[in-house]
C-alpha cells in the first residue's frame, strides 16, 4: 500500500519532464521578447528624435505634451528637412562659433545648430516647450535653454557670459509679428555679433534687403544698410510649416560691416529721424518728420535744404549719405 503511494509510472514523468520543458521554453521565448522590444523602445526613440522635423513625429511629440500652437506668439514649425541644415550651414554654425536662437519650437533649428557649433543659447518665451525640449535636446550639452522673452534680455552680458573666446552669430526663425523690432534691436545695440541669419516673412525679408533708395524701403532698410550688408540667401514656402501660415517665406542673412558709415554723431537721433521719416507713408520727407518728431515744418524744410534735397522729396529717395547729412542738419537746428 505505501509502495504504491510513492509509485510514479512511465507516463506520468514523461508529463513532468513536457511540462518543465514547455516552461522554460516559454520562459526563454518571453526573456528574448522583452529584449528585443527593449532594443526596439531605444532604436525608435533615436530615430525619432533624428526625424524631427518630420510632421507626424512633432504631431505626435505635441500630443504626448498637450501642446497647441499659440498663433499670437508666431508658432508656426518647419517640416521641411531641408530647411534647417541650410540655415545652420550659411548662418555661420561651426567651431569655434557660438550661436544665439531666437525661438526653438521644439529644437528642430537647434538641433542642427547643436550639431555645428560650440556653444547655442536659444531664447524661447513659451515655457510650454521646454518639457517638450528637454526631450528633443538631451543629448546635447552645448545647449542652453534660457525661458524669456527676447525683447528683454540683456543681450551684451548674454554674450559675454556665454560666449567666451568664441565668435557670436544670431540664427531663428523668428516669430513673424516681432521681425523689425528684434532685428532693429539687434542692430542698434552694436552687439559684438558675427552675422544674423533669419526666416523672415518673403516681402519684409525683400524689403529689409533692399538698397537705399528703393521704392518698398523702410526704415529698418536704413538700420539693415547702415549696419550689415544684407543678402536673401533662399525661399521657402509656407507649407514647409506647421501650421502652414498664408504667407511664403526667404531666409536672410546680415553681414555685420566692421565700420559703420561715417558722420553720424548720434545714432539714437539718427534712426529716430529714420523711424519718423517713414512713419506715414506717402508723405513727404518734411511732413513725416516734423510731424512725428514734434518738429517745426520750417527746420525740418531749413535741414532739407541744407543737405541738398527738394523740399517735396519722399524718404525712400534718399541715399545713406543724405539721411545722414539731414538727421545731422535736423540736430543741430533742434539744440538752437
Ligand atoms: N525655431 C522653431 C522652428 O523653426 O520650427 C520655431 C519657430 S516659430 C516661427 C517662432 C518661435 O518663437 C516660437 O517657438 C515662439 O514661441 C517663439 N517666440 C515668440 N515670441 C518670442 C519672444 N518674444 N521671445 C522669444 N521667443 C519667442
Amino acid at each position: 500500500m505505501h509502495e504504491s503511494n510513492v509509485y510514479v509510472n512511465e507516463t506520468q514523468l514523461y508529463l513532468l519532464s513536457y511540462i518543465i520543458l514547455r516552461f522554460l521554453f516559454c520562459s526563454i521565448y518571453l526573456l528574448c521578447c522583452l529584449k528585443y522590444t527593449h532594443i526596439s523602445i531605444i532604436y525608435n526613440e533615436v530615430s525619432y528624435l533624428e526625424n524631427l522635423s518630420n510632421i507626424n513625429v512633432i504631431k505626435s511629440l505635441l500630443a504626448k505634451h498637450n501642446f497647441s500652437f499659440s498663433k499670437a506668439l508666431g508658432q508656426n514649425f518647419l517640416i521641411n528637412p531641408s530647411v534647417c541644415p541650410k540655415i545652420a550651414e550659411m548662418g555661420n554654425a561651426r567651431k569655434g562659433f557660438g550661436i544665439i536662437e531666437i525661438g526653438t519650437g521644439v529644437g528642430v533649428l537647434t538641433n542642427e545648430l547643436a550639431k555645428r557649433a560650440d556653444r547655442v543659447v536659444a531664447v524661447e518665451i513659451d515655457e510650454r516647450l521646454l518639457p517638450v525640449l528637454a526631450e528633443t535636446l538631451s543629448e546635447y550639452s552645448n545647449v542652453k535653454i534660457i525661458n524669456a522673452d527676447i525683447m528683454k534680455v540683456d543681450l551684451k552680458k548674454l554674450i559675454a557670459d556665454e560666449f567666451s573666446g568664441l565668435e557670436v552669430a544670431v540664427c531663428a526663425n523668428l516669430p513673424y509679428y516681432l521681425t523689425s523690432p528684434i532685428i532693429m534691436s539687434l542692430l542698434e545695440q552694436r552687439l559684438p555679433i558675427h552675422s544674423i541669419t533669419v526666416m523672415v516673412q518673403k516681402e519684409a525679408g525683400v524689403r529689409l534687403c533692399t538698397g537705399m533708395g528703393a521704392r518698398d524701403m523702410g526704415a529698418v532698410t536704413v538700420a539693415v544698410n547702415y549696419f550689415s550688408s544684407p543678402k536673401i540667401l533662399f525661399n521657402v514656402s509656407r507649407g514647409s510649416f506647421m501650421p502652414s501660415p498664408n504667407v511664403d517665406s526667404c531666409v536672410v542673412r546680415f553681414d555685420i560691416k566692421d565700420k559703420t558709415p561715417d558722420g553720424v554723431s548720434d545714432e539714437k537721433w539718427f534712426f529716430k529721424v529714420a523711424r519718423g521719416a517713414f512713419s506715414q507713408r506717402r508723405k513727404t520727407l518734411v511732413n513725416s518728420v516734423s510731424s512725428a518728431l514734434g518738429i517745426p515744418k520750417e527746420n525740418a524744410a531749413k535741414a532739407a535744404q541744407a543737405a541738398s534735397l527738394l523740399p517735396n522729396v519722399r524718404p525712400e529717395q534718399l541715399s545713406m549719405e543724405q539721411f545722414i547729412v539731414f538727421s545731422e542738419e535736423l540736430k543741430k537746428l533742434s539744440l538752437m
